[in-house]
């Protein structure tokens, strides 16, 4: 959903825990922290190339939300948009042994990853928020 200027894209992870922190966290940035005040980019139409998303990243600030290092979100929106407003490494969250440990279904999520999750949702909104003030 492309409605709204500030814009925020997580890996597509599947490989790693740290992705699948990073979806969950943009989830609930979206649902629950700030609902109906952010767009969500789609990673792999952003890399395709339609939709519109590489053109709302040229356009709007977009943060981008990484599993691990390798920041795949970031680099992606640096190489086919422009410089990202802000960015979050999960693996700067929770380590990145953690972050490169084997992605988890939601079925058998625990506290402590829902504590990883809060955290990095909470990080995004800080820069979400920092990004509005300046609007
Ligand atoms: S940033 Fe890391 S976890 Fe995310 S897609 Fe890239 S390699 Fe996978």
């Amino acid at each position: 959903m492309l409605g709204n200027r500030i814009g925020v894209i997580s890996c597509s992870g599947e490989e790693c825990l740290g992705g699948t922190i990073s979806r969950l966290a943009v989830r609930k940035m979206m649902e629950e922290l700030k609902p109906g005040m952010v767009s969500t980019l789609c990673l792999p139409l952003f890399i395709a190339g339609d939709g519109g998303e590489r053109e709302f990243a040229e356009k709007y600030p977009t943060i981008a939300v990484d599993g691990c290092s390798k920041c795949c979100a970031k680099r992606a929106i640096e190489k086919y948009s422009s410089a990202v407003a802000g960015s979050i490494d999960v693996a700067e969250i929770i380590g990145e042994a953690k972050a490169l440990e084997k992605p988890l279904s939601t079925r058998y999520i625990t506290d402590l990853h829902m504590e990883y999750v809060n955290q990095t949702a909470a990080k995004t909104c800080e820069i979400f928020d920092e990004i509005l003030a300046k609007q």
